[in-house]
């Protein structure tokens, strides 16, 4: 059985809106005049980003500005939505730091399968891959929506090195404790 909900009659003053109208006005120009702009003008204006943000997945160089990703493929294997594309290469024998481990040859991160999960950046043990600040990704086409290696790495920049790998390899090998 339909239960009937009775409504309450409009007075005369409810039936014109006039009073609902100025009240509403009354807050819409206090704000307008007197209120905290909450609004940004976008792009032009950028809000502040918080530490720690994670944002677009980058390659980051060390404070001597070489690549910290050694092509060990851990975050390619872990990336949930696959993401992540690498070409493993070696370091040329000429290198000073030909003693040390592989570089990645290709890397490419397909930004319209990344879901920002920041678990390439916790499973890296270089601390090579970081999720930072970066938040607007577009293009026109979908192969505009992949980094490769040198979008990855002009986004990422340098970070400090806390691993000093190369430093210590260098210092082993030159003391005869090299290992490889
Ligand atoms: S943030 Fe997540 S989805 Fe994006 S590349 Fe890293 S592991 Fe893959
Ligand atoms: S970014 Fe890190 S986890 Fe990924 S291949 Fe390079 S060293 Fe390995």
């Amino acid at each position: 059985m339909p239960i009937v909900v009775k409504r309450k009659p409009l007075t005369f003053l409810e039936k014109l809106y006039i009073p609902e109208i100025v009240r509403g006005l009354t807050v819409t120009f206090r704000r307008m005049f007197f209120g905290e702009t909450v609004t940004l003008e976008y792009p032009e204006q950028r809000p502040p980003i918080p530490a720690g943000y994670r944002g677009v997945p980058t390659l980051v160089r060390d404070p001597e500005g070489r690549e910290k990703c050694v092509s060990c493929q851990l975050c390619e294997f872990v990336c949930p939505p696959k993401a992540i594309r690498i070409t493993p290469g070696e370091i040329p024998a000429d290198s000073d730091y030909a003693h040390v481990e592989k570089a990645p040859k290709e890397f490419d991160i397909d930004m319209l399968r990344c879901i920002y999960c920041g678990m390439c950046q916790e499973v890296c043990p270089e601390e090579a891959i970081w999720l930072q600040n970066q938040y607007s990704m577009s293009g026109y086409t979908r192969g505009e929506m992949v980094n490769n290696k040198a979008k990855l790495y002009e986004l990422g920049g340098t970070l400090p090195d806390q691993h000093f790998k190369w430093n210590k390899k260098k210092e082993a090998a030159e003391n005869g404790g090299g290992h490889h």
